[in-house]
């Protein structure tokens, strides 16, 4: 039995291998006449195993004879490697001859180096024809050794995976998978491409009760060459590696069964006295790695193959399989797209389902499809076979695979930290789409609604937090096909898109944005710090080519937040005069949609870079309040008494709000859209004499996100938005809370 492989770190190499589990066991080596070869062949010979060797060169007779004197303990097979069947012969022989008649351990020895002529690196005369490379080394070490590895799987498998038995199959490689070595062209995408192998197979070989493993020799010293030759070595500063170590390491993980999926490179004794180590290069762990290690997680979710006898076959439990997955995937809602649906796939006559039918509701059992397939007399014995866990195999070439479950970062009632936790895929609703998150902003928004625990009649116990997203539509629901909208396109979307129907208090006034019947993504409902979301077609808008997820994201919140509040609630004219207040997120998209509508614009800002930001974008000197200086002096003192039209307070402090009423023109309109003191006064009497408006804003609608999409593409407005992980919220929103963060953050999402 071989665990599924996970990374647990290097092995420890300084555990002497225990000799007593080679005793009796029969292992084959290839390559075994000479060299390290020859090393392993003695080292297993002399722990009791019994070793079939195979070499072209007929020294192994010899070495066999002399092994043999005391009793048949190994037998020599002259055998190239890429000849099939005397390969076959080999591992016949091994059977034959051992005390078990098995194949317990099998090292993938033989191969050839450059000496033999690298067939890339030659070069031919540019004015004569071109040479066809004989890719002899490819041809070798890489056809060879994988014969070799088919025939160890075969014979492996031939035996119970019992205690005394083994299924260990060891490949010599080289340092130069992971050293770059000149003009050693072949011999080293060889060597990678054997370590490339392992990586893949060590992930099912397990299944089998297999494990392999890699070993990477570096410069050993050799009888072959002479002792000049080395002597020049030693002087450029090769240190050897022994021989006797190359067989030490096959050794180690010959007689220790839980090391499976590692590689051991071979060093000089002054690295490590056992003169190997684990290389330890085959497994991201580095915070700097966390990119791969995401992608690596991902690809073991998606791929779901089985290296099992019972799956994949071709057989009804696999066509079983692939509907059960795809009617899961699809969420077909009724018994007829049910049928539809298995008729297509398995060309099943109508008359026989149709005249057996079980009543199908999604979300569909395993059990009740079972009924209707075994009703429909087409499936019969194989369906014990057909597992709940394969429904996710991903059969259908025409979807995008998607996982059952995921990480989303969600708030807990009661708890005023976001929790990682995992939760299962939502599934398609029959009027929107599934949507792979592709980018998601950080509010500052999501710090109240974690904290504050007084929340409105829809909030959830648990719910996802992310209210800003941009994703890939992955599935389309069965009413939403009409739409427009194709799986892969990319969309933003609309936290409260809201119902839409003429019955509802709010969506009826075209107050969508407050409709408590809807949705509400990332408020008090499932959002988007998740990589799926379930989205209605009301919440969507696709995004124009060009336009980066990220500043999408923020996009459907922060710039549409503004912009709905500039342009709907405060109807900025592009002959007025309006005062801003505050060039955070919000802000600052404010602040170049109204330069856009091309009304005048004076601008405060207690932090003198964000005002030099705005300078930058048009704004002139004259107009920017330098920070700390009174508001209301700088209105009286720059003439701007009676012309202000309208206040825009981004920030929402009672000193704002005071400034607004004091310096807005008669008549004039104060739009309030930060919060940043929960509770401001009104002057009673500068109120009514002044017959001000107090504008208050609210979210948005589809329509602003699509002008917003739009001005975005045309250059008009510019997001600053920065981006991190997902893994990345908590800290980046305390970083948002403590106001280093100058503008908006967006986490990403990997693509793939
Ligand atoms: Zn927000
Ligand atoms: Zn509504």
């Amino acid at each position: 039995m071989v665990p599924r492989y996970s990374y647990t770190g290097p092995i420890d190499h300084t555990i002497a291998p225990n000799l007593a589990n080679a005793k009796g066991k029969s292992v084959i080596i290839t390559g075994g006449a000479n060299g390290m070869g020859e090393t392993m062949v003695r080292a297993f010979s002399a722990a009791g195993a019994f070793v079939t060797f195979a070499d072209l060169h007929p020294r192994g007779d010899d070495l066999a004879k002399e092994l043999n004197a005391d009793g048949e303990k190994t037998a020599f097979v002259k055998c190239n490697i890429c000849d099939w069947d005397s390969l076959i012969t080999v591992f016949e022989t091994a059977k034959a001859k051992s005390p078990h008649h098995s194949v317990d351990i099998v090292i993938a020895n033989a191969g050839i180096s450059r000496s033999s002529g690298d067939s890339l690196w030659n070069l031919d005369d540019p004015n004569g024809p071109p040479t066809k490379p004989n890719l002899n080394i490819v041809r070798v070490n890489m056809d060879g050794t994988f014969y070799t590895w088919k025939l160890a799987v075969h014979y492996f498998r031939q035996q119970p995976d019992s205690a005394d038995r083994d299924r260990c199959f060891i490949m010599t490689g080289s340092m130069v998978a992971y050293i770059d070595s000149p003009g050693n062209w072949e011999y080293t995408a060889t060597k990678y491409a054997l370590r490339g192998f392992m990586k893949t197979v060590r992930r099912s070989s397990w299944e089998q009760g297999i494990r392999i493993n890699y070993v990477a020799p570096c410069w050993i010293k050799s009888a072959i060459r002479t002792k000049e030759y080395e002597a020049w070595l030693i002087e450029h500063g090769i240190e050897f590696g022994e021989q006797a170590d190359c067989a030490g390491a096959m050794m180690r993980i010959a007689c220790d069964k839980t090391v499976n999926g590692r590689s051991l490179m071979i060093t000089p004794r002054t690295v490590a006295k056992e003169g190997f180590v684990d290389v330890d290069k085959e497994d991201y762990s580095e915070p700097r790695d966390e990119y791969f290690i995401k992608k690596q997680a991902t690809q073991l979710r998606i791929i779901e193959d089985k290296w099992l006898d019972d799956y994949k076959t071709g057989s009804r439990a696999e066509t079983v399989n692939a509907i059960y997955s795809h009617i899961i995937r699809s969420h077909l809602s009724n018994f007829t797209r049910v049928f539809w649906r298995i008729k297509a796939i398995c060309s099943l006559d109508e008359d026989v389902v149709s005249s057996t039918p079980v009543p199908l509701r999604y979300p569909l059992d395993l059990e009740s499809f079972i009924r209707l397939i075994g009703t429909s007399g087409y499936v019969g014995s194989t369906i014990p076979n057909v597992r709940p866990q394969a429904a996710n195999m991903t059969m259908m070439t025409t979807h995008i695979p998607v996982p059952s479950s995921m990480f989303a970062w969600r708030k807990h009632k009661g708890c005023p930290d976001p929790v990682w936790e995992e939760v299962p895929v939502p599934t398609t609703p029959p009027r929107g789409f599934l949507v792979k998150l592709l980018a998601s902003g950080v509010c500052h928004s999501d710090h109240s609604l974690l904290t504050n625990e007084k929340q409105r009649p829809w909030f959830q116990d648990k719910w996802t937090l992310g209210h800003e997203g941009c994703g890939e539509i992955v599935q389309i629901g069965c009413d939403a096909k009409e739409a427009g909208f194709q799986v892969g396109d990319r969309i933003a979307t609309i936290a409260v898109p809201g119902c839409g129907l003429d019955d509802c208090p709010e969506c009826s006034r075209d107050l969508a944005q407050l409709c408590e019947r809807a949705h509400h993504a990332g408020i008090g409902q499932d959002g988007f710090y998740a990589p799926y979301a379930a989205l209605d077609i009301r919440a969507v808008v696709r995004v124009p080519d060009g336009i980066p997820s990220a500043v999408a994201a923020v996009a459907t919140d922060a710039v549409k937040t503004s912009y709905h509040a500039i342009t709907r609630r405060a109807e900025v004219k592009a002959h007025e005069t309006v005062f801003l207040f505050g060039l955070g997120g919000l802000g600052f998209n404010a602040l170049q949609i109204v330069l856009h509508i091309g009304a005048r614009v004076i601008v405060s800002d207690i932090r003198q870079e964000r005002l030099d930001e705005a300078a930058r974008f048009g704004v002139p000197q004259q107009d920017l309040v330098p920070p700390g200086k009174s508001i209301q002096d700088f209105v009286r003192e720059n003439g701007l008494q009676g012309k202000i039209d309208t206040t825009l307070d981004f920030v929402g402090t009672d000193q704002t709000f005071q400034d607004a009423q004091n310096i807005v023109r008669r008549g004039g309109k104060l739009l309030c859209v930060g919060t940043l003191n929960e509770e401001n006064r009104i002057d009673m009497k500068i109120g009514i004499q002044k017959r001000l408006s107090i504008i208050f804003t609210y979210g948005g609608q589809l329509r602003d996100l699509k002008e917003v999409l739009d001005l975005i593409s045309k250059g008009v407005i510019q997001p600053q938005v920065e981006t991190a992980g997902l893994k990345d919220f908590p800290r980046i929103l305390k970083e948002l809370c403590d106001g280093q963060i100058k503008a908006r953050v967006a986490l990403l999402y990997e693509t793939s």
